[in-house]
């Protein structure tokens, strides 16, 4: 079967951030379970996918525009500690959750200083192109109740 809307596709992923030290591997652990058609994977990797079957195996490079974004300078602000969840003096580099008045939101530490830090909360994979090396393990169709959730069911995709 082809990887087609409302097909649920399993698959094995190698990820490198392109020019970067970034990676991630899914081959430790089950396949990763998504609903094609749903937007359940990143844009760039779901088009890629499109009409490959189980065993196929592929590389592709996706822009940072399909991917996490492009960076906004804008989202460089400086918090108090006393804002971070935990309170504790965080190291540069670390990631830091921030509490805002109405949600929290993941930052990156850029610089302490002695009461504020200043955090970028850009998703630490914006700006940069990422490299996937794929491994389709399993095509289906979804169920229907999959499809009316728009997403898939199942180990490696939600389990509820
Ligand atoms: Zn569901």
């Amino acid at each position: 079967m082809q990887i087609a809307n409302n097909t649920v596709v399993s698959f094995h992923y190698k990820l490198e951030e392109v020019g970067g030290d970034y990676r991630e591997d899914s081959s430790d652990g089950d396949p990763v379970l998504y609903l094609h058609g749903h937007r359940g994977v990143l844009p760039g990797l779901e088009d890629a996918m499109k009409g490959k079957v189980a065993g196929d195996t592929f590389t592709v490079q996706v822009s940072p525009e399909e991917a996490y974004g492009l960076r906004n300078e804008e989202a460089m602000q400086r918090v108090p500690i006393k804002h971070l969840v935990g309170g504790k003096k965080p190291a540069v580099g670390e990631l830091v959750m921030v509490n805002t008045e109405t949600r929290k939101i993941n930052a990156t530490v850029v610089k302490v200083g002695r009461h504020t830090v200043d955090v970028d909360t850009n998703h630490p994979l914006a700006g940069k192109g990422l490299k996937f090396d794929i491994e389709v393990v399993d095509v289906r169709e979804a169920t229907m109740e999959e499809v009316a959730h728009r997403h898939a069911h199942g180990p490696g995709g939600h389990q509820h």
